[in-house]
């Protein structure tokens, strides 16, 4: 280090003065105001101060110390500079500027590096311009430090500068504050003041373009329905997109054409974000995607080129479009018409729940209206009907007493009619048992007997009923021993047991007993009872009277029970057969009978203080049992009256029952050999079950008809199909076949079908005429019939037919329909004429081969045939030739010997006999009087 004195133009040896210190490899000098001399070298920072003899004082000596951080960052010196305000800036080679700050602890320095913002760390100069910054040229740049705000401002060749590498020292101010700096590349020189820093310069950012899916987005054109903007995007403050429209994107610029690459962008959708998203230049672009429908602002902002954000934003309304249904008209009108319908609702349901309350108290107004109305009715119809009860009491009253009187009348008369009754059977009995009288005479008076003392019997039922139910039968109860008094009434009915084969058997009780009883009435009891039983018992069959007492002792109760082995009754019908009038209808069961007996008996025995029980099995048999108190004490003392018991009456009426019986129980009794047959006398068969009427019939018929007789249905028809009587009586109600039954077979078997049928019946009915007719019945008399009324009948069916016998014999058309009185008999004519024809020129034909051809026996087709034209069957085979040949007569070409053969004759001469005595002239006469044209057969 050398001081140069200009004047005397020498060198002053300054090293020779510092002992301690070699200063070398020198860089730089600074004088600074106060005169010390700093010295930068490569080997630290020197200061030297001098005395007042401008001689060395003092040495300090600046070096970098690695163990501070606040020491000189650098020993090798390049540059030195002290400001406006006196601060020492000192450069170095690699390591930054330095501050001096003071010299404690071997100085303290602030530092500065590229870290806080040079261009480089290789510094050449360090200068101050007029407005206080820090000018500092680099090996790479050159830079403005503000030393109040610490920034530093960096200058290149893009700024304008020759070079960005400088020169050592290179550095100076000018008076004006002009400065100058020199590169590698020449001077640059520059007012500091007047420096553009167009860096600084921010520039306006745009959006530059909108894009809906990828696809730029032009003014006035729809996306998705919708106009997104009306005018170019760069000019427009609002977007409209649809909400189909879910990914869109905005492009946007800064217009800074040069440095476009150190802008950075940054931008914000407000509304759906809340933080900016910051982007290089190179990705100057926003995507949205599914976007809510709302409204949205989109904004971007640029930075300079130094990187500072301006404050210029660039923005956009963004409005979504949300469906309708997603609109707030629509929610307000949903809401709206939701509240409408509500209320409408509601209102709609108080109208209607009013109308319903009208409607139900208009139904109650009605109905009660009605109701009182029908209450009205009703008690005007009570009122009626209280009237008519009343007038029913009174007619019932009435019907009472006229019954009352009507009974009392009939019992009256019923009585009165048990005097003649008498009368008649009394002179009858003397009269049968007289030896003058002839035998015939006493089958009719026995007959008449018979049957007054059966009307006696009815008559005394009759008012023993009318006794019970005016309160008036009396009991008269006397002392009997029990076994000899029941056994006495069995075996009234030995007789008619052996002449019925049927084992009577009596069980007495155990011991001898006398018992209290009313003698009569136990006799009617056991009598129907034991009559009951007989009539519905076969031959052969047992029934057994059994007594037998209760429990207790002495015999208090006695049992009497009546079984038999008959025909049984229906469990249906048990209940049924203590009514009165009540008889079980059936095929085989005996017809005598009036349905009084068990009704009266029940009626006897509960006026005997007793009771009665029956058990039936149908076709094994039935059993009565009665019960009756026997005890003296069982009695009241009126009940012990003068007894009126005829143990006599019992044997007749025993022996009158057993005869009606037996006459029904057999009709040999009644044989057809009885009655007279006369030869060529039409043949009348009467079917009748009563012995009694069917003889009376046919002794009166037998005067001018032989007669056939049967006793049912079943016998009639297989008498009628074997003997072909000219006429059938019939009754209807019989046992086996009824009435009706045997009509409809009769008509509709081809062997009995044309024969007349008489119904008889007591039914007087017309409904039942109706069905008599119906079956085919040619007449219906009902009972009670005049007799010569039926006689009538007879002879006029008898006599129609023989009417129809001499029309068909006698008429010359070949018409055997005349015959027929139903289709069946008609049909068979109809065939027995045209198998006649067919074989008309036969000599051969005869019944023989006619009934082969029809089918029937040559027996059935004699008799039908002979019954239904009365001609023998040769005789009415002849009669169909002559007819036919009488048919080819009236052909006047054809010779009588001709026609003789053609219709079956080998003899002309025999067939001329026959004819003349058929039609009254011969054929050859009957020709003549053809053809002169006079009737021939007038
Ligand atoms: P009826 O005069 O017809 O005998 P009842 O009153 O004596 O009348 O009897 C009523 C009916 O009870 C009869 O029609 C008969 O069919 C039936 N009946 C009575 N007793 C017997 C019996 N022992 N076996 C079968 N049936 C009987």
């Amino acid at each position: 280090l050398d001081k140069f004195n200009c004047q005397a133009k020498t060198f002053e040896h300054i090293s020779l003065q510092i002992k301690d210190y070699q200063i070398s490899r020198i860089g730089c000098l600074l004088f600074d105001k106060i005169g010390n001399l700093w010295i930068g070298t490569r080997d630290g920072l020197f200061r030297l101060s001098f005395d007042k003899n401008k001689k060395v004082s003092r040495v300090v000596h600046f070096m970098k110390d690695g163990k501070r951080s606040n020491s000189i960052t650098d020993n090798y010196i390049t540059s030195l500079f002290e400001d406006s305000k006196g601060a020492i800036w000192i450069g170095t080679y690699g390591f930054g500027i330095n501050k001096f700050e003071s010299e404690k602890e071997g100085g303290i320095f602030s530092a500065f590096t590229m870290d806080d913002g040079l261009p480089n760390n290789i510094i050449y100069t360090i200068s101050e311009d007029n407005g206080g910054y820090i000018w500092i040229t680099t090996d790479y740049g050159l830079c403005r430090f503000n030393e109040k705000t610490k920034r530093f401002k960096n200058f290149f060749i893009s700024d304008g500068l020759q070079n960005n590498k400088y020169y050592w020292n290179a550095a100076f101010k000018n008076l004006d504050g002009k400065l100058y700096v020199g590169g590698l590349n020449g001077l640059n020189a520059f007012y500091p003041d007047s420096i553009l820093d167009k860096r600084a310069n921010i520039f306006p950012v745009t959006i530059t373009d909108f894009k809906i899916y990828n696809e730029p987005v032009r003014p006035l054109v729809k996306y998705n329905g919708k106009v997104a903007v009306k005018k170019s995007i760069s000019c427009t403050s609002e977007i409209t997109i649809s909400y189909k429209s879910q990914e869109i994107s905005f492009e946007f610029s800064a217009l800074d054409y040069e440095q476009s690459n150190s802008i950075k962008y940054a931008y914000l959708l407000e509304g759906f974000e809340a933080k900016w998203h910051e982007v290089s230049s190179d990705r100057r672009f926003a995507i949205y995607t599914n976007l809510e429908p709302g409204t949205y602002h989109f904004m971007v902002k640029s930075t300079n080129r130094n990187g500072d954000w301006g404050k210029n934003i660039a923005q956009v309304k963004l409005t979504v479009v949300p469906p309708f249904w997603k609109t707030w008209w629509f929610k307000v009108l949903l809401g709206v018409i939701i509240i409408a319908l509500i209320l409408f609702y509601n209102r709609y349901r108080v109208y209607s729940l009013e109308r319903q309350k009208r409607k139900l108290e208009k139904q109650v107004l009605e109905r009660t209206a009605k109701i009182e109305e029908q209450k009205e009715k009703l008690q005007l119809q009570n009122t009626e009907i209280q009237n008519q009860q009343n007038q029913l009491i009174k007619l019932n009253e009435e019907v009472v007493s006229a019954n009352e009187f009507k009974l009392n009348f009939f019992t009256n008369i019923s009585h009165e009619f048990r005097t003649p009754l008498t009368l008649i059977i009394d002179p009858i009995e003397s009269l049968i048992n007289s030896a003058t009288t002839s035998n015939s005479i006493k089958e009719t008076l026995t007959l008449v007997h018979k049957n007054t003392q059966r009307l006696l019997h009815l008559i005394n039922q009759l008012m023993d009923f009318r006794k019970i139910e005016q309160g008036k039968m009396r009991l008269h109860i006397s002392k009997v021993n029990a076994n000899e008094f029941i056994e006495n009434i069995v075996l009234s009915f030995s007789s008619l047991a052996t002449q019925m084969s049927i084992g009577l058997q009596f069980v007495p009780l155990d011991t001898e007993s006398e018992i209290w009883i009313d003698c009569q009435k136990i006799e009617d009891i056991l009598y129907n009872l034991l009559s009951n039983a007989f009539k519905n018992t076969p031959n052969n069959g047992e029934i057994e009277v059994k007594l037998f007492s209760g429990i207790e002792s002495p015999l208090n109760t006695m049992n009497i029970s009546v079984a038999d082995t008959g025909i049984g009754i229906n469990e249906e019908q048990l209940p049924l057969i203590f009514n009165r009038f009540y008889q079980i209808e059936s095929k085989t069961n005996n017809p005598i009978g009036t349905g009084i007996g068990l009704s009266l008996t029940k009626e006897l025995i509960e006026c005997h203080k007793g009771s009665i029980k029956v058990e039936s099995t149908p076709g094994c048999g039935s059993r009565f049992v009665v019960s009756i108190p026997v005890s003296q004490e069982s009695y009241a003392i009126v009940d012990f009256t003068e007894p009126n018991y005829e143990p006599t009456k019992l044997v007749k009426q025993v022996s009158n029952f057993a005869d009606e019986l037996l006459s029904y129980s057999s009709i040999e009794n009644a044989g057809q050999q009885l009655y007279t047959t006369i030869e060529n006398r039409p043949v009348v068969l009467i079917v009748e079950d009563n012995n009694d009427l069917r003889s009376f019939i046919a002794a009166r018929l037998n005067k001018t008809y032989n007669i056939l007789v049967a006793d049912n249905g079943k016998s009639g028809f297989s008498i009628a199909s074997s003997n072909y009587p000219d006429v059938i009586v019939s009754d209807i109600m019989m046992p086996e076949m009824n009435g009706l039954e045997l009509c409809a077979k009769i008509k509709t078997s081809l062997i009995t079908s044309h024969i007349p049928v008489l119904l008889l019946t007591a039914k007087a009915e017309i409904k039942d005429e109706i069905k008599g007719l119906e079956t085919g019945a040619d007449c219906y008399l009902p009972k009670p019939f005049d007799f010569d009324l039926l006689e009538a009948h007879i002879s006029s069916l008898i006599e129609i037919r023989k009417k129809l016998f001499e029309r068909f014999l006698y008429q010359k058309e070949l018409d055997t329909k005349v015959l027929a009185t139903n289709s069946l008999d008609e049909q068979f004519l109809a065939q027995v004429t045209e198998s006649i024809q067919e074989n008309i020129d036969n000599p051969e034909l005869n019944v023989a081969t006619l009934a082969k051809k029809m089918l029937i026996s040559r027996g059935h087709l004699y008799k039908k045939l002979q019954s239904l034209s009365n001609l023998p069957p040769t005789d009415f085979i002849n009669n169909i030739r002559l007819k036919k040949s009488l048919e080819l007569l009236h052909n006047i070409n054809h010779n009588i010997s001709e026609i003789a053969y053609s219709v079956g004759y080998t003899d002309p001469k025999y067939f001329s006999r026959l004819f003349k005595k058929q039609f009254g002239l011969s054929p050859s006469e009957y020709q003549e009087h053809l053809q002169s044209s006079k009737s021939p057969l007038a």
